[in-house]
């Protein structure tokens, strides 16, 4: 498991997270991020890091 932190003071309400891990990732009423599961599953890995480096806002951390 790689569990997952959002800083929703950081994010902008871009959108990328979402685009690469929609089963982790969505947004709120305003744009802003919203954690889905705190704990990724062994097969959204992949996807959680690519939002995590997607993010222009640095506003999500994983942490294995
Ligand atoms: S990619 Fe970053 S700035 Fe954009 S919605 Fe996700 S957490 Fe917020």
């Amino acid at each position: 498991m790689v569990k997952v932190n959002i800083d929703r003071d950081r994010c902008y309400g871009l959108g990328q997270c979402v685009l690469a891990a929609p089963d982790v990732f969505d947004q709120d009423d305003d744009g802003i991020v919203w954690l889905l599961v705190e704990e990724a599953r062994p097969e959204q890995h992949d996807e959680v890091r690519q939002a995590a480096l997607a993010c222009p806002r640095q506003a999500i951390g994983v942490a294995d």
